[in-house]
């Protein structure tokens, strides 16, 4: 099937969805500048291994290696903004045409362009906290910290180590990931943006719902289980259905 006919395909499937749920992956803010993990040739991947840097393991022994590589991509996600995917889905959700969207990003960027119910099952890039007492900083505070060279930086409460609230590779989930995967489980119909689908467990989701459409620019593990497989970019493809569904 040709890419005209996959968007009315898919155009035709969230028209006629009851309750249909987004998941999107770092695939979807590339258009924004932010590189993802796994896209041949611009993918962190490419120089490093997220799964190390930006792991719990790297951050509890040695946490001036965190500090200084893992922090940094988190922190350089944060001057981006929106593209015309994240703007076309905070219009769907206004028109009721989706429920919400479940990101596994970390960059705000849903938000920005004005989304309301996010789902942020990978935690965000706003806040930080204290691993001793709890407390709540900003994440600018972190990185003011962080400038001044406070490596590791400290609660100015009671000293423990801060860390950012991102769900790192090692940590469990938060209970935005039971909230998701609920609302998945009451949906008829998921769209997977930009996601490679290889990170659990938010690739099981997928698995949970009826109706599935992948919109990413290389194959994805769940691409023989979708009904619309669609290997563009995601403004193009969303722009393309979002003018057949308008229409
Ligand atoms: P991934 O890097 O594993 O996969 C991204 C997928 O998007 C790839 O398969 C790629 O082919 C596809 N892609 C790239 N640009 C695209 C475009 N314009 N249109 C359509 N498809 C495109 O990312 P993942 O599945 O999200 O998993 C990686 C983990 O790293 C997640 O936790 C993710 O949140 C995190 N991460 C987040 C950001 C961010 O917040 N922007 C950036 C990098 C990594």
């Amino acid at each position: 099937m040709d890419s005209k006919n996959l968007f009315k395909k898919a155009a035709e499937l969230i028209k006629s969805s009851q309750k249909t749920m987004v998941l999107t992956g770092a695939g979807i803010s590339t258009e924004s500048g932010i590189p993802d993990f796994r896209s041949p040739g611009t993918g962190l991947w490419e120089n490093m291994d997220p799964t190390e840097v930006l792991s719990t393991k790297v951050l509890f022994n040695s946490p001036e290696e965190f500090y200084r590589v893992g922090f940094k991509i988190l922190s350089s996600m944060r001057n981006a903004e929106p593209n015309e995917a994240h703007y076309i889905l905070s219009e769907m959700e206004k028109e009721g045409i989706i429920a919400g969207v479940i990101t596994q990003n970390i960059d705000n960027l849903h938000q920005k362009a004005g989304s309301k119910k996010v789902y942020e099952v990978h935690g965000n890039t706003r806040e930080g906290s204290c691993l001793r007492c709890g407390e709540k900083v900003s994440f600018e505070l972190l990185e003011e910290k962080v400038a001044k060279e406070e490596i590791p930086p400290r609660c100015d409460r009671c000293g423990g180590m801060l860390r950012p609230d991102v769900v790192l590779f090692g940590d469990p989930m938060p209970h935005a990931f039971d909230l998701a995967l609920k609302e998945v489980q009451e949906s008829d119909l998921l769209i997977v943006i930009g996601s490679s689908l290889v990170v659990a467990p938010v690739n099981f989701l997928p698995g949970m719902v009826d109706g599935l459409i992948i919109i990413n620019a290389t194959e994805t593990p769940y691409d023989y289980k979708a009904d619309v497989v669609i290997r563009e970019k995601a403004s193009y493809a969303l722009r393309n259905i979002w003018n057949l569904i308008k229409s």
